[in-house]
């Protein structure tokens, strides 16, 4: 194993987490659901040929992502897991090998449904009551969505039947927003110069997943149910499908094209039909789920870390239609990046009518020959903004020219750079008004400082009227001059200068990821802040510091030591910290019961291996705040060695060596909330 190899897995398991961040805390993700699908699985393959290199985090063995904090978090009783993929029939018949062999029967039978494509979600009914709602989140943890669950009519609030104490009941199910409402909210957004959802799930998330249950009530969201989890006090039906017809009993919607089949051969028929009909749906499907019928069965055939080996989603290939190129475009990205896309005759796809697509670089047109003009393939794997696959040769009007990329910036009209060994063309001009534009705001959104109103035209008259420059003006805009602007209320200024002055007291880490460092996304700004909790910092540490911290790499580091040595940078950041960003980081700062302050004074830790509800830094952050030091190798001044999952092996010897005590997860956590040394 090479040194290259370690450093791709490492690259591979730290886009795959800012992915999984952007997509199921951000709802917003910036890659296809293919192309993500393609990088988790040279990880599992790279992981496969290398077991060296598994460990019990990787994406690979995890579900979901870690809520944010934005919401109370629930502990589900039983982990929601994640499903398996197939993507074609040999995929498909591998499984129900697999559960023949597993389940040691010579046939079985199957409850076939649709994969409704939302967010799913744990219902708890207590004495018949609906008590509480819950996210997946990273399938041990969710987020207690309650009050908005509440807002979603075809949820019942009370079943029928079921007022015994002893009675509880936890029914899961998807919760989804119908192609209309969808499409709807998107046409609205874009409207209102929001960024669009890529996809109904994304809707469906960033729908429920709001501060304010009036926002969620305003959205049609509805649900179907397809799984009890942890009952008590009712028997529990024998199979699934019985279980989804006590279900239906109880008022539950369940969907109708639900069917049991006892061969494989019948599963795969069910599918063609289902994948022709997939468009006349009031809601979106991306394939059939499959799932052992027998309960018992289920729990003998068990499941991996993260999804059961007794059910399958098999996934439908994406849709692809033809249509003319009409033209090529090019947008400037909040970098400067510039990306070209499409503009087509309107076709339907998946069940909406497209007319862009990303062609994602220059590069891209060139090695598939794309010319304006073409007949052209597009496919769309449930993302709004679809691919263009490939022209129509056959179908090319003679003569047709090839594309010229532009040499100046749409916007600023500056000359275009390219960067050696890059794909992308930039332009370089830091004062660009649509690099501006986006710049401002990716700061003023959810990702970043959450500044709420800011849309992205109410920016560009901002700009347009001198009043913003760069993201420090935001915090001297001054309301006499906003309101001599035509489109802003009195009503409006108030609210936004009101998030504004919010936002001061913002995570450091977010302050970070509103700078728009290249390579510095969520997970990374939330890495470095745990680390380091001023700009002070950050400008003192050396690349090789840098590089040091969990999941940053040589690239990453040399961009973030780059961007604190630029003038101009350097510039925003103080104008930033006169305004009170990035001075006091609460809530980087690990939450510790107040009475708990100092308790662990003079004491010395070292913490090794993977905790089970904590990563490391969290640990260490934890132990400081109690007063303790953290140290990196066990000596005989250590109180303990708190050890996780696969400790290292010289600080396990090292602490017997010494006679230190070592504790594990639930000692760990006992020492944290009495600051009790009674190990
Ligand atoms: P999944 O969506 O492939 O399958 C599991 C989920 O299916 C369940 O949690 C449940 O919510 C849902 N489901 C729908 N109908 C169901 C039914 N009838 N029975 C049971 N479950 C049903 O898996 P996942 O772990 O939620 O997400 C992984 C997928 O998400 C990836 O394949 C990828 O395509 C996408 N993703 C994309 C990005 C991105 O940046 N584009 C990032 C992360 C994940």
């Amino acid at each position: 194993m090479t040194n290259e190899i370690v450093a791709r897995v490492q690259e591979l398991r730290a886009a795959i987490a800012e992915h999984n961040e952007r997509y199921y805390n951000l709802d917003a993700p910036v890659v296809s659901d293919a192309q993500y699908d393609d990088l988790v699985i040279e990880l599992r393959e790279l992981e496969e040929k290398y077991p060296d290199l598994k460990t019990p985090d990787s994406p690979t063995f995890t579900v979901g992502a870690t809520p944010t904090g934005q919401f109370q978090t629930v502990e589900h009783r039983i982990p929601m897991m994640s499903l398996d993929n197939a993507f074609n029939k040999t995929e498909l018949l591998n499984w129900h090998d697999r559960v023949l062999r597993f389940g040691e029967i010579s046939q079985v039978e199957l409850n076939l449904e649709l994969k409704i494509d939302g967010l799913a979600i744990s219902l708890l009914y207590v004495n018949g009551k609906y008590f509480r709602g819950a996210t997946r989140g990273n399938g041990r943890v969710g987020e207690d969505v309650t009050s908005n669950v509440k807002t979603v009519k075809a949820i019942p609030k009370k079943l029928e039947g079921l007022t015994d104490f002893a009675n509880e009941v936890e029914v899961r199910g998807e919760i989804y927003l119908p192609i209309q409402a969808f499409e709807d909210i998107n046409i609205q957004r874009e409207a209102d110069g929001l960024p669009l959802f890529a996809n109904p799930r994304n809707s469906a998330a960033g729908s429920l997943r709001q501060k304010n249950p009036k926002i969620t009530a305003s959205r049609p969201l509805s649900f179907w149910s397809y799984q009890l989890g942890h009952v008590s006090g009712i028997e529990m039906p024998k199979s699934h499908s019985e279980s989804l017809d006590w279900l239906e009993s109880k008022g539950f919607p369940v969907e109708r094209h639900r069917k049991v089949v006892r061969t494989i051969d019948e599963a795969l028929a069910y599918i063609g039909e289902i994948e022709k009909k997939r468009h006349d749906l009031n809601f979106e499907i991306d394939g059939v789920v499959l799932k052992v019928n027998d309960l018992e069965l289920q729990n003998k055939i068990g499941a991996t870390s993260h999804a059961p080996r007794w059910a399958i989603a098999y996934k439908f290939p994406p849709e692809e239609r033809q249509t003319l190129l009409k033209e090529i475009k090019v947008s400037v990205g909040k970098t400067g990046r510039i990306t070209p896309f499409a503009q087509l005759d309107p076709v339907r796809v998946s069940g909406s009518l497209v007319s862009k697509a990303s062609l994602h670089n220059y590069g891209q047109i060139v090695e598939k020959d794309l010319r304006p003009g073409d007949t052209v393939i597009i496919r769309k794997a449930g993302d709004v903004i679809p691919e263009v696959v490939k022209p129509i040769l056959e179908l090319r009007p003679k003569g047709l020219k090839a594309f010229d990329f532009p040499k100046f910036c749409p916007s600023c009209q500056s000359e275009l750079v390219r960067f050696q060994d890059v794909a992308d063309i930039y332009c370089p001009n830091s004062k660009c008004p649509d690099q501006l534009i986006q710049r401002l705001a990716y700061f003023c959104s959810r990702t970043a400082l959450d500044i709420e109103g800011l849309s992205e035209k109410r920016l560009e008259i901002l700009i347009e009227n001198h009043l913003l420059n760069d993201v420090a003006d935001l915090y001297s805009l001054d309301s006499e001059k906003i309101k001599q602007i035509r489109g802003f209320g009195d009503k409006g200024i108030t609210t936004i200068l009101d998030l504004i002055e919010k936002s001061k007291s913002s995570p450091f880490s977010r302050v970070l990821v509103g700078l728009t460092i290249p390579h510095v996304g969520p997970v990374v700004a939330g890495s470095v802040a745990a680390r380091y909790k001023t700009f002070e910092e950050i400008m003192a540490a050396t690349i090789e510091e840098l590089q040091e911290i969990d999941g940053i790499g040589e690239i990453v580091a040399e961009s973030i030591f780059k961007f604190f040595r630029n003038e101009g940078n350097v510039d925003v950041i103080e104008r930033l910290k006169l305004a009170g960003l990035g001075v006091m980081a609460i809530e980087d700062a690990p939450i510790v019961d107040p009475s708990l302050a100092g308790v662990l004074e003079g004491k010395t830790f070292v913490v090794t291996g993977t905790l089970d509800k904590y990563k490391r830094e969290e640990a260490e952050s934890l132990l400081i705040a109690l007063g303790a030091k953290v140290t990196s190798s066990v000596s005989k001044n250590t109180t303990a060695l708190i050890a996780g999952a696969k400790p290292g092996a010289s600080k396990i010897s090292g602490a017997e060596k010494h006679g230190i005590p070592i504790v594990d997860e639930s000692g760990f956590e006992a020492l944290i909330s009495t600051g009790n040394l009674d190990f």
